[in-house]
């Protein structure tokens, strides 16, 4: 299997191996960070829930679509600093004036992704097998919801639910997951959150859900120790969850 848990050096899955480093070539400071290793798997099995995967939750950009947006062109055409922080939370300290040519252009912006989005490797394959396996599907997304629903009914996927921007406090805040959660009738403990960026895996672990990193592209090592497992493409999903789960396929 080609996904790995993002710590490098272990996965706790059941059945796969742990490539510790050999002791004999190990320094120092090689020799601290493998005894960290160790304990940290000690807690890691002591603390799985065991809970089996019951819901998934996607963003959309990048994630169940192609990276698109270009956030430091949105930022200039808006007229934000590019070190000014994410276009969101800068829009609330906008007066209404600028806030609402801000929000036109980011419409403007979203919009074209949708029309011009195109889905990840993996994606449409990765939806489907989960409802087979009877699991459940939400998108949460720092988009308007609507842009979601236009990108399901483009690449006709189908959504159990979505939680967009205008439905409460956006990613990082855990709001989003917390909120599915009780839609779906189910534990965050029970919930993989997959993202491609730092946001995403912030709101899971807010939440208590598990957040999965999707590394296609070159920021993803900076987030990537947030992340219970980082998988290159969607492709590698369905087997973490089977593998959580203790299962082989869809369930029946
Ligand atoms: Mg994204």
């Amino acid at each position: 299997m080609s996904a790995r848990r993002t710590d490098n050096v272990q996965n706790n899955t059941k059945g796969l191996t742990k490539p510790y480093p050999k002791a004999n070539v190990l320094t120092r400071k090689g020799r601290l960070l493998s005894l960290l290793w160790a304990f940290r798997s000690i807690w890691m099995e002591e603390t799985d829930s065991g809970m089996p995967i019951k819901a998934v939750i996607f963003d959309l950009d990048g994630t169940i679509t192609e990276p698109y947006f270009d956030f430091d062109a949105i930022r200039e055409e808006i007229g934000i600093n590019r070190n000014g922080g994410p276009i969101l939370e800068a829009m609330e300290s906008m007066t209404l004036e600028q806030r609402t040519r801000a929000e036109a252009i980011l419409h403007f912006h979203e919009e074209k992704a949708v029309s011009e989005s195109a889905l990840n490797p993996g994606a449409k394959d990765t939806l489907e097998g989960l409802r087979q396996r009877g699991i459940r599907i939400g998108i949460l997304t720092r988009n308007r919801k609507c842009n979601a629903l236009a990108v399901a009914e483009k690449h006709r996927l189908c959504f159990d639910a979505v939680v967009g921007r205008e439905d409460g406090p956006a990613k990082p805040n855990a709001f989003g997951v917390l909120h599915l959660c009780e839609r779906f009738a189910v534990q965050p403990a029970e919930t993989m959150l997959v993202g491609d960026y730092l946001f995403d895996l912030l709101c899971a672990r807010s939440a208590g859900a598990i957040p999965v990193l999707i590394a296609n592209h070159d920021r993803a090592p900076e987030f990537a120790h947030h992340a219970d497992f980082t998988v290159q493409t969607l492709h590698e999903l369905l087997p973490i969850v089977d593998n959580h789960n203790g299962v082989h396929g869809p369930v029946a």
